[in-house]
């Protein structure tokens, strides 16, 4: 099949539109200027995605089309027409380029799609190291996916220049999240503190404090006991309310006998051997809780070992 001379140059265009825009959004985040943080968020998202966009190129060029069968190369050539969206650029990349990719970092992308979205339609409030954190995210996908992906093969030199310079920006972003995490793991060891993980960067990095429950890693707190109950089911069990209303499923968390939070007993990883209350941090073994013989909830059994929880007669 003979290709247009154009697609060639299309082809060059896009790879290193792609490291432009990330080498873009390294130099925002390190700006003096705080509104270039902004710049940095929609810089980085849109670097990464068009990273996956060469990926597809790779496969067809069509499938770059929001509806496939109005492609033509023309349009295509042109760059005039209706592209992808985000969700299918995902699923093109799983399903069809057949690249894996991890959940735990798409969750974070998505994240940094949604501050992105914020900050081109609505209005923001973000602290410099969920900016940093969420980036710091996007260039290590990033950075995967190039080499794994051998995009660098097409590289020249001054791509290879601009690559070099993303891979030094995100060690020193990965050196402040390591430092970050290593100091909170010590505090929290001192003071017998459960970190549970940050619905905003996906830490394990928040800490209660006076009920209040804040990260130490992005700064952004104000979250509610709920918010850190469906973060950690969603995020270290691999529950979602969807899946657990679709397969009749239950909850595998419950009311803290402790300091009676709601639903806040929850298993503490996903070999849900051990039991911890996101509240007070209570540790139950998974052989003292049993179902309660009369309503059948479950519940902490006590050293007298009866069958009947505290609530029922
Ligand atoms: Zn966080
Ligand atoms: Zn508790
Ligand atoms: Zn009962």
């Amino acid at each position: 099949m003979g290709k247009m001379e154009k697609t060639e140059e299309f082809e060059h265009t896009l790879l290193s539109n792609a490291l432009d825009y990330l080498e873009h959004g390294i130099e925002e985040i390190n700006g003096i200027n705080p509104s270039s943080l902004k710049y940095a968020v929609l810089h980085i998202f849109s670097g990464t995605i068009l990273l996956f966009k060469q990926k597809i190129l790779q496969e067809s060029w069509s499938l770059l089309f929001k509806d496939p069968s109005q492609a033509t190369k023309v349009k295509y050539a042109s760059g005039d027409f209706e592209g992808i969206n985000y969700n299918s650029t995902i699923s093109i990349i799983k399903n069809i380029c057949g690249v894996k990719l991890s959940r735990s970092r798409l969750v974070k992308l998505n994240e940094l799609r949604n501050l992105r979205n914020k900050m081109e339609h609505f209005q923001f409030e973000v602290t410099v190291d969920l900016v940093k954190v969420l980036s710091s995210n996007a260039l290590n996908l990033a950075i995967k996916f190039i080499e794994n992906e051998d995009l660098k093969s097409e590289f020249d030199e001054r791509e290879e220049e601009l690559f070099q310079e993303i891979l030094l920006t995100a060690r020193n972003f990965d050196h402040f999240c390591e430092e970050r995490l290593g100091i909170l793991k010590e505090y929290a060891l001192k003071n017998d503190k459960l970190p549970c993980t940050c619905p905003s960067c996906f830490s394990p990095a928040v800490i209660s404090e006076d009920g209040e429950y804040k990260c130490h890693l992005c700064q952004e707190g104000g979250f509610d006991l709920e918010e850190i109950i469906d973060c950690h089911l969603e995020q270290v069990l691999g529950i979602s309310e969807y899946e657990i209303v679709k397969y009749g499923g239950e909850y595998p968390n419950f009311d803290c006998p402790e300091c009676e939070a709601r639903l806040a007993l929850i298993p503490e990883d996903m070999s849900y051997k051990k039991y911890v209350c996101l509240s007070c941090n209570l540790e139950v073994e998974s052989n003292q809780i049993d179902n309660c013989s009369y309503c059948n909830n479950r519940f902490v059994v006590s050293d007298d070992g009866g069958q009947l929880c505290p609530s029922c007669p």
